[in-house]
């Protein structure tokens, strides 16, 4: 065990109260391709602007929805990993615990995970276009968008670019870091918001940082220890054994 691992266990085994925010990295280790290794070389001509704007959807719906469609066939068949495993028993022993995910793909509370803020939205389900009810799903994946029962097609309720974040989900995430013991970041690189955000705020309120990830970050600095590794290696092995 290196001794960074070694500190990051220390402060792992003394909290009681934990935050863990994950970002692609983790989901990559189950198979799903970041948004830019697109798994297809059909999209390797789309950028984000296309295929995960509103603006995009506007201009070609079809286009989009295929997109989406594409990416929740291979994420239906993904499987949550050790790290997700391990993140959800630790949950268990804490008395408090809180997942703040980027992921769209649901493999936290596929691991049993219960206590999981999706940051962007999960692409199981989906929300009206024009004016951003919940609509139950499932659709047909082969088939154009479908509509709503008020006539406005159908998206995913993911959060797209240019779109914010839930302002209640922000607050959730903001009690949790002001009251936690740790702060773990994993698989997600810092530039990306809100993770800066999270473990300055963690920090600032006395928590510790640990960072997991293959390569250092423009977290690193922030963090009070960081861990070279993946999810899937890393967390089985940073999470509390026992008692
Ligand atoms: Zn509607």
């Amino acid at each position: 065990m290196t001794s960074a691992l070694r500190t990051a266990v220390e402060f792992a085994r003394a909290a009681r109260r934990v935050v863990v925010t994950t970002g692609a990295g983790m989901s990559k280790e189950s198979g799903i391709p970041t948004f830019r290794d697109a798994p297809n070389a059909l999209w390797a001509n789309y950028n984000v602007e296309d295929l995960a704007t509103r603006g995009g959807f506007r201009r070609d719906p079809a286009l989009v929805w295929r997109w989406y469609a594409e990416r929740r066939t291979m994420i239906a068949a993904a499987r949550p990993h050790e790290g997700h495993i391990a993140l959800a028993r630790w949950e268990e022993r804490c008395d408090s615990f809180v997942v703040l995910t980027q992921n769209i793909d649901g493999l936290h509370a596929a691991a049993g995970s219960k206590n999981v803020v999706e940051l962007h939205g999960n692409i199981f389900r989906y929300t009206c276009f024009d004016r951003g009810h919940d609509v139950e799903g499932p659709f047909p994946q082969d088939a154009t968008p479908p509509r709503c029962a008020c006539g406005s097609l159908v998206r995913p309720a993911v959060v797209w670019f240019g779109e914010s974040l839930d302002p209640a989900h922000l607050e959730t995430a903001d009690a949790a870091l002001s009251s936690c013991d740790v702060l773990v970041v994993v698989g997600t690189s810092g530039l990306v918001y809100p993770a800066a955000g999270f473990a300055l705020t963690a920090r600032e309120r006395g928590a510790r940082v640990i960072e997991v990830n293959p390569e250092q970050t423009p977290l690193t600095e922030i963090a009070d220890v960081f861990v070279p590794g993946g999810a899937r290696t890393i967390l089985p092995e940073l999470v509390p054994q026992t008692g």
